[in-house]
């Protein structure tokens, strides 16, 4: 196999954001790192819109995924200007969450008193309100949530800039354990240590509950700052959300579907998006559609990432669902922490890879997490 050091620092299979910026991190900490992929930058992280809402992602029953998220987003500033900030378009406009009809707002005014309790910084607008901050609402909307520490970025700049910056292997891992990796060629890799970060793909590599959930995305293509906000709406009872770049593209988002490892784009899943978006938005009606696309999100039973290291001495980076772009920096500092031997940034027992084991020292899954699993 061409160009692979004779026994890196760390080898990491799978080249989407996750892999990528944990490679970014090693190689500026002055580790010799080399990523296994055959197609690099081509799963969820192509697909992404690139929210990094850690307010609009929060639930109910979920802090500890909300305490992630928040400090992800602290991580974001240093990140974006290790790639050029500019470059990758990260922008901390904030959010806008909207509800276009009175169940709609029911439900927002819900997520509202989960904010309250968690003492998040948002701010509730009335419908004019709405309004003011972003024009292109349209004028039904019941009201609203500001949330200045909701910021985005483009996802597919972000996995550009990295893949300039990490040397990638086009070949795909059939077997991986600590400090070796079989390859899709026949080669044997051998490392100091091993980082699995295979997106929806990684339950076909390791022993954990790991699925794809797709999301059908959509690209319009209009003037620059037709739409000034991103904003995420509640129509009808349906979610749907739109991204503004700088360049005038505006993503819109995302149907969740649990169907395997399928990334047909279909027609039901366009219609719902564009009858939502063009219901909450209606002045995007005449701009261009100029892609469909669709990913898969790499989902745990709980929601919850994986990352840490397993009772099989591999590292663990998956599971990072719906909020991937917004957690890379974290994961990638946390999974360098961890192949380094230094105190990880935060506590990641709940995140451990063993979790959906009864006994951390039995290979056997508890059986509620079997039918998750791929290989
Ligand atoms: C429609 C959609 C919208 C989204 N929007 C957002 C958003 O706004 N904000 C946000 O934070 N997150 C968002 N996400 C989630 C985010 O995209 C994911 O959580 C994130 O991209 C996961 O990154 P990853 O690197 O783990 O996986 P991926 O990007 O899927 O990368 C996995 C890589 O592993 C490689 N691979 C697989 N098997 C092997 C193997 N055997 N050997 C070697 N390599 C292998 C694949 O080729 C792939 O390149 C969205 C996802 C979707 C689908």
């Amino acid at each position: 196999m061409a160009d692979v050091p004779s026994y890196p620092d760390v080898i990491i299979v799978g080249g989407g954001i996750i892999g990528l910026s944990a490679a970014w991190r090693l190689l500026q900490d002055g580790a010799e790192v080399v990523v296994l992929d055959p197609a690099p930058g081509t799963g969820a992280s192509h697909a992404a819109a690139g929210m990094l809402a850690p307010i609009h992602e929060a639930y109910w029953g979920e802090s500890h995924i909300l305490e992630l998220n928040l400090a992800a987003s602290q991580a974001w500033p240093a990140f974006a200007d290790s790639l050029g900030a500019d470059a990758v378009d990260y922008r901390r406009d904030g959010m806008l969450m909207a509800a276009y009809d009175a169940d709609d707002k029911a439900l927002l005014d819900n997520l509202g008193d989960l904010h309250e309790q968690e003492g998040l910084p948002v701010e509730r607008l009335r419908s004019r309100e709405c309004r003011a901050r972003e024009p292109l609402l349209a004028p039904g909307v019941r009201g609203g949530v500001y949330s200045p520490l909701d910021h985005q970025v483009n996802p597919r700049r972000v996995v550009a800039e990295l893949l300039n910056r990490v040397p990638t292997i086009p070949v795909s891992a059939t077997e991986v354990s600590r400090n070796q990796v079989v390859a899709s060629d026949g080669h044997t890799v051998t490392g100091q240590q091993v980082v699995v970060a295979a997106g929806a793909w990684s339950g076909r590599l390791l022993g954990v509950p790991i699925r794809p959930i797709k999301g059908q995305i959509l690209r319009l293509s209009g003037p620059e700052g037709l739409l000034q906000l991103p904003v995420r709406g509640v129509v009808r009872g349906s979610s749907v959300y739109a991204v503004p770049r700088s360049d005038g593209e505006i993503v819109v988002g995302a149907t969740q579907e649990e169907q395997g490892f399928d990334t047909r784009v279909t027609a039901g899943g366009v219609y719902e998006l564009l009858r939502d978006v063009l219901t909450l938005l209606p002045g995007l009606s005449e701009i261009d559609l100029v892609e469909t696309w669709a990913g898969l999100r790499p989902g745990a039973p709980d929601n919850a990432p994986i990352i840490g290291t397993g009772r099989d001495g591999i590292v663990y980076a998956t599971g990072h669902y719906r909020n991937g772009i917004l957690t890379a920096p974290i994961t990638a500092i946390a999974i360098a922490a961890l192949v380094q031997g230094h105190e990880p940034p935060m506590d990641l027992s709940r995140f451990s890879p063993d979790r959906f084991r009864d006994d951390p020292t039995d290979d056997a899954l508890r059986p509620e997490h079997l039918s998750g699993v791929t290989a």
